[in-house]
């Protein structure tokens, strides 16, 4: 074996779901917006100076963070901003969780998670959601060096009521308190606004599914001061300039269309209680979803199979080949017409 073989890190990474580039593929696997970003969005790209491209962007990005102080109570100093809010969350791992002690989260849960752990040699513990696939607060009562709560949580998209958030975050004083939001605008209330109440309470969302900008990568997370300075050290000790003017330009434009976002989140949930209650009658089970996707599962036919045979039409949704999850599909709510076929595939299928 070659000498510098033995130096290359060894790691597994996380494998987001596919995509397909064919045109007549329906996908409902990445949790991806079916609207274009608010028209806002092109005004805003289609009037981009690009002559300002040859200077690095701002990185304090204040049209952007001026944006998103419409939205919600925080200052500039409380906001930081990445390239989507995988970077956010990959920079917050490694500045927030630095202790021998494990953090802790839930076992079924965002699958990046044990990935950063395992990149930052972060010692971690998984926690089992209940029978229900619910977090149970008290078993977040223990000593650990940090916790990390998706709200609502991938892939079941069930929702925890903004009290239990609490009592998660006050009984670990000690430590950073991760709420990973990126699918909240579905239904769910944010936490955001807790961090003027907690110092140690670190709340991550993103453009990707609710603006309607996957594409764009841009993330952000609310904080006290003290814990963004901590943040901006480290990204600065590995890119300072991470999120680029065009991104930071169009996501202000979409932060500002208050009512776009309104209409088309509304949209969202109005086809997932369709599909919720078309899959209900074909004797699918289904978690109570908030979010932009809905888990679910057929006594009769396995997860496998239905996923295969969506594929076969075309139909793309997400299948996690895991323990407690393996027999259910992770769907993405789509536009009414998307939802649509998927229930008429099914109904073909599923007799
Ligand atoms: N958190 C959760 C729970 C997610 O499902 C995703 C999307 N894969 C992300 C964070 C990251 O999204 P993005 O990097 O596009 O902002």
């Amino acid at each position: 074996m070659k000498e510098w073989k033995k130096n290359l890190r060894d790691i597994e990474p996380y494998v987001p779901g596919e995509q397909p580039q064919a045109a007549d593929v329906i996908k409902l696997n990445t949790n991806e917006s079916p609207f274009p970003p608010s028209p806002k969005v092109k005004e805003a790209i289609a009037s981009f100076n690009t002559d300002t491209l040859r200077k690095y962007p701002s990185f304090v990005c204040p049209e952007l963070k001026a944006a998103l102080k419409e939205n919600y109570p925080v200052s500039d100093t409380e906001l930081f901003l990445g390239n989507g809010s995988d970077e956010v969350l990959a920079l917050c791992f490694m500045t927030f969780f630095n202790s021998d002690k494990p953090i802790l989260f839930p076992d079924v849960t965002y699958s990046f998670y044990p990935v950063w752990c395992s990149l930052y040699n972060i010692p971690y513990e998984t926690i089992p959601l209940d029978e229900n696939f619910n977090i149970r607060c008290e078993d977040y009562y223990k000593p650990n060096g940090g916790v990390v709560i998706t709200n609502p949580n991938a892939p079941t998209g069930i929702y925890m009521p903004l009290e239990k958030i609490e009592d998660i975050i006050s009984h670990n004083r000690d430590v950073i308190v991760i709420v990973d939001e990126a699918y909240i605008d579905f239904g769910g209330k944010s936490a955001v606004e807790l961090i003027h109440k907690y110092d140690n309470l670190v709340v991550v969302q993103t453009y990707s599914k609710s603006r309607n900008l996957a594409g764009i990568r841009v993330g952000y997370a609310a904080m006290q001061m003290e814990l963004t300075a901590a943040l901006e050290a480290v990204k600065n000790s590995f890119n300072s300039y991470t999120l680029n003017s065009i991104s930071q330009a169009a996501a202000a434009a979409a932060a500002l269309d208050k009512d776009y976002f309104k209409k088309c989140t509304g949209e969202i949930i109005k086809n997932r209680t369709y599909t919720v209650s078309e899959l209900d009658k074909l004797g699918f089970k289904t978690m109570p979803s908030m979010a932009n996707f809905i888990f679910t599962t057929h006594p009769d036919y396995s997860g496998e199979e239905l996923f295969n045979f969506l594929k076969s039409k075309n139909i793309y949704v997400r299948h996690f080949n895991k323990p407690r999850i393996n027999e259910y599909l992770r769907i993405t709510i789509g536009s009414g017409e998307e939802m649509t076929s998927l229930v008429s595939a099914l109904k073909e299928y599923v007799k």
